[in-house]
């Protein structure tokens, strides 16, 4: 598919494109360049603890790895 930049640099992502992504107005894009190729991709915040980006459970909206989940499990109950 080709698709043109305006003049403000900006271009758009198809309909089709964003309803398989799941993406609404406002979503943010990781945007990155590599060997002359632009990529976007959905940005997934990583660790609410440690900021690694291999989330292994959702809880109350925010990400948890799975090395902080065992942490978690492993707190006494006070
Ligand atoms: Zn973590």
């Amino acid at each position: 598919m080709i698709k043109k930049i305006d003049n403000l640099g900006r271009v758009v992502v198809p309909k089709g494109y964003r309803q398989m992504l799941g993406l609404k107005p406002g979503d943010p894009l990781d945007v990155d360049v590599e060997a002359g190729t632009i990529t976007m991709s959905p940005h997934r915040d990583g660790c609410v603890f440690c900021g690694g980006p291999n989330v292994a459970a959702v809880y109350s909206r925010k990400n948890i790895c799975g090395d902080c989940l065992e942490r978690i499990k492993s707190i006494p109950i006070a």
